[in-house]
């Protein structure tokens, strides 16, 4: 197996479209004040003193007077009160806090606690097209973005795993991006952290596919494994797709090299895992309270989730969309990303219609933060509807 070096990660920027940091992510900390510490998930924090630069210190002031505006609701569970009031030169030289707003927002599913943790905000300098919709008019992509007031020239690309703590277990859907693709994202530790929870509660990962942007935050930049105690649940037509000689990845629309960067991290992912990998197919019955639902096209074992406790449900969408507008307003069009794009339409319309006659509640793994909304039809396809918080 080769290892990835500089190089291959060099490549990543034409994946993205030479994505660029995308500074602060003030996706907020909507924790209730009744939510208490659990003791078994402490909370630490992301940054031991001495180890932040004064830029972050500066940050972590700015959260500070954020936090005291608005009072214990934007505590993280798990921070102590002194740390929200200690003076400001004492935050200076030793911050306790976070120097990043905390990407993560809190929901219940039934008795379950759910927590949608930020990898990052992502921003490119070009169109959304051609990433999102390589068949596409342009003019349309245009007006379609236009009339939405968003820009023609800017692209934004969220990232969101999806903690769920059964009680029983502690599952995280996705890794996020780790160290792959610059420092705009892979946040979704320090989320956790600030969270409450630590890499070690983690019980079961999910893997719903094997893209850079859910599997790399498997590993840590020294290439440990992030969380320990975790069992990955992954689908054996994913993992076959994989690890195969020659995986097909003619239907992506990426450089030959970007495709043979993809190859190598998904069989490499597989091989450091092999002993800690769960098979399944969709349909599967492994955790209780989650359906593994096939929603092949973007890869070949791609997979959504539906999350159930008692009448409450949420469905994760995983990858069948990736822009919250040009791919419900035209369901039809399709990214670069997938690997058979007439089955990853015919999947998203199944899905989406799904949704939408169930009126389910969704994260989406590419929605903007914090991810959670609504689908419904209209007149020639469908609608995201960001999901206020605290609903
Ligand atoms: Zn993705």
């Amino acid at each position: 197996m080769q290892p990835l070096n500089a190089n291959d990660h060099s490549k990543i920027a034409n994946v993205y479209n030479e994505l660029h940091a995308a500074g602060n992510h003030a996706l907020g900390n909507p924790a209730k004040p009744s939510q208490a510490a659990k003791p078994t998930h402490t909370a630490k924090p992301s940054h031991a003193a001495g180890q932040v630069s004064r830029r972050d210190a500066l940050r972590a002031v700015g959260l500070v007077a954020g936090a005291a505006a608005i009072g214990s609701y934007a505590m993280p569970r798990g921070a102590s009160a002194r740390s929200m009031t200690q003076p400001v030169a004492d935050l200076l030289t030793s911050p306790t806090e976070p120097a990043e707003p905390a990407g993560f927002y809190r929901f219940k599913v039934g008795s379950f606690d759910c927590v949608a943790l930020s990898d990052g905000v992502a921003v490119s300098s070009g169109s959304p097209q051609p990433t999102f919709a390589p068949d596409a008019d342009k003019a349309d992509i245009d007006k379609l973005l236009s009339d939405r007031y968003l820009p023609m020239d800017r692209s934004t690309m969220y990232f969101h795993t999806l903690l769920i703590d059964t009680g029983e277990t502690v599952v995280l859907i996705d890794t996020g991006c780790g160290d792959l693709t610059g420092p705009a994202t892979g946040k979704v530790e320090a989320n956790l952290r600030a969270a409450g929870y630590t890499p070690e509660a983690i019980t079961h990962i999910v893997i719903t596919h094997a893209h850079l942007d859910h599997i790399g935050g498997l590993l840590t930049p020294g290439k440990a494994k992030r969380y320990a105690n975790a069992r990955l649940i992954v689908s054996r037509t994913e993992h076959d797709f994989w690890t195969s000689p020659t995986p097909d990845l003619s239907g992506l629309r990426m450089p030959d090299d970007t495709k043979k960067f993809f190859a190598t991290l998904g069989k490499s992912t597989f091989e450091t895992f092999k002993d800690s990998l769960d098979l399944i197919q969709p349909g599967d019955k492994i955790l209780p309270g989650f359906e593994f639902i096939d929603a092949k096209g973007h890869t070949p074992g791609h997979m959504s989730l539906l999350i159930t406790d008692g009448n409450d449900v949420v469905f994760n969408l995983a990858d069948c969309a990736h822009h919250f507008l040009l791919m419900f307003a035209r369901p039809e069009y399709s990214a670069i990303y997938d690997a058979d794009p007439t089955q990853a339409v015919a999947t998203r319309r199944k899905v989406f219609d799904r949704i939408a006659a169930d009126r389910l509640n969704v994260v989406g793994y590419h929605m903007p933060s914090p991810g959670f909304g609504n689908i419904r039809r209209i007149a020639g396809g469908y609608e995201w509807l960001p999901r206020p918080w605290g609903l």
